[in-house]
């Protein structure tokens, strides 16, 4: 059997199976214990809580949102040092001037100012063993040019991948940089030095970060967070980044179940039905809608209760996993004022392309305040880590600069965690490959099939205001559809 006959038999077993399942019955149901709603949003990060605010405070259509967690915010994580009653911010660290972002922040009263970051003496040290590097890292000049050189690239493209992809080219149309191996674009472009400002800031690349399309590096670093580094733009709410999410809520709580996760689903074009069950009481509530708007990540795990069909399975199913963990711990032996970069051997003595070579990358940062010893935690992996390996990763890593002698300390370091989030995630499947057989023209024909739409980041440009001005152009074709 050839490949082509073997795939095309998995999707018609995939859609027999589709079919076969058994449907929801509302008699199942009280009356209390059925919800009708214009629209059920998946998921109460940046883009569930955006668009839940524009539904219904502003375009008069009724929702639901529904969210794992017991609080709305997604990647905001905010920890309060109990010592000295400290803010601390440990994931979503500040935000561009972009899109509707200002207009959010005063729409729900929350002050802001200007984002500086701490100035720490880095320490370059060996994954393996934590041994200090002899890399020298882009002198400040060369980091700005670099970024720089990268403006002038993403600002000539941003109409194509900017509010989202829904005019990207064709696979025969698509600009030849950005199917070219981030490697191979970098240094053609002379832009090397400021590949260890985007990936420290990005996150991209775990694992190799040269074989990556440049068009993924985009996603991840497009116009507007260049925009931001290069003129220092960014912006921070001044009490806590989760102060938005908190009045969203407030505002909205009649329309959102926290605590909750989708049992199972039925979409087709007529509506969506779900049912949902409350980690708090067991109580399973079944969601009628017109529409559904999924924003969470894609992943074959957090879709399974979806009633994925072959054309959604055929998109998403060959995305690449990432596991990324960020956290607060307090670490006696590492200096205060101190940012220790766990790199890869490979960039000694200044290889900056080098700098994801391995698979998994640890920062540790001091947060302040002083005398506590607090680090803000980044672990990014291309290999499945639970957070007990997460915690056991970043223990052991601060062990081997006692052992390897790079910390002034005897004997064993006392790692304290104080918190811990995971930020797992899937990527668009890696180099142009798929970009070349129209990889991006069939994850956006998935928008609005099966009364579905689409948000969140791994849709746009990855960051907060590129999700909430993406969300805004999702919204829009929404209501058009209902
Ligand atoms: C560690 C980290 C730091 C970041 N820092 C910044 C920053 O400083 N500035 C910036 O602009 N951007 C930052 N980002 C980018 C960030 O991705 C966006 O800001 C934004 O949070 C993305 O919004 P989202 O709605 O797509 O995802 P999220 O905010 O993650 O929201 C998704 C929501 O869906 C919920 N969910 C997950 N699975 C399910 C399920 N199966 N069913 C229902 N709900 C589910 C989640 O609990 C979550 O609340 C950071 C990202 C990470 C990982």
């Amino acid at each position: 059997m050839s490949r082509t006959q073997a795939s095309v038999l998995g999707l018609i077993a995939l859609a027999c199976a589709h079919f076969a399942r058994a449907k929801i019955d509302e008699r199942d149901f009280d009356a209390a214990g059925v919800i009708e709603r214009d629209v059920a949003i998946i998921g109460g990060g940046a883009a569930g809580t955006y668009a839940a605010v524009r539904l219904r405070e502003d375009l008069n259509t009724s929702i639901i949102v529904i969210e794992p967690k017991n609080w709305l915010g997604g990647h905001v994580d905010t920890h309060v040092a109990p010592e000295t009653n400290t803010t601390l911010e440990y994931g979503v660290q500040s935000y561009m001037q972009y899109g509707p972002t200002v207009a959010l922040f005063e729409r729900f009263g929350v002050e802001f100012g200007s984002f500086t970051s701490r100035r720490l003496a880095t320490l370059n040290v060996d994954v393996e063993t934590g041994k200090t590097l002899d890399y020298t890292a882009p002198a400040l000049n060369d980091t700005t040019e670099g970024l720089e050189r990268w403006l002038q690239f993403v600002e000539k493209y941003d109409s194509l991948v900017e509010p989202g992809f829904w005019n990207f080219p064709s696979p025969d149309k698509i600009p030849a940089e950005f199917l070219m191996p981030f490697g191979e674009f970098a240094r053609k472009q002379k832009i090397e030095a400021a590949v260890p400002r985007i990936v420290t800031i990005s996150g991209v690349g775990v694992g190799d970060l040269r074989i990556l399309s440049t068009l993924q590096v985009v996603q991840a670093f497009g116009l507007a967070v260049t925009k931001g580094v290069v003129e220092g733009t960014f912006i921070q709410p001044k009490v806590s980044n989760s102060l938005l999410y908190q009045r969203a809520y407030e505002l909205l709580t009649d329309d959102i179940r926290l605590g909750s996760t989708i049992q199972e689903t039925e979409r087709d074009p007529t509506g969506v039905r779900i049912i949902i069950q409350s980690e708090n009481d067991q109580v399973k509530t079944l969601i009628k809608a017109r529409k559904v708007l999924w924003t969470p990540y894609p992943s074959q795990g957090n879709l399974k209760p979806f009633d994925q069909d072959a054309k959604e399975l055929q998109v998403f199913e060959p995305w690449t996993p990432e596991w990324d963990y960020v956290g607060v711990a307090s670490i006696p032996c590492i200096p205060e004022n101190t940012s220790v970069q766990y790199m890869p051997r490979a960039v000694e003595p200044s290889d900056h392309l080098a700098i994801r070579d391995h698979p998994y990358f640890l920062t540790l940062g001091t947060t302040g305040p002083p005398g506590l010893h607090l680090f803000r935690v980044m672990l990014g992996a291309n290999f499945s880590v639970t957070h007990e390996e997460a915690k056991a990763m970043v223990t052991s890593s601060v062990q081997k600069l006692v052992e390897a002698g790079t910390v002034n300390h005897t004997g064993h370091c006392e790692v304290d965690i104080k918190a811990l989030s995971a930020h797992n995630g899937v990527l668009w499947p890696r180099g142009s490959e798929a970009l070349e057989q129209g990889f991006v023209q069939e994850l956006y024909s998935l928008q609005g099939h099966r009364s579905t739409w689409w948000t969140g980041r791994s849709w746009c440009e990855e960051y907060s205001s590129n999700v909430w001005a993406f969300t805004e152009t999702v919204v829009e074709r929404l209501l058009k559809s209902l």
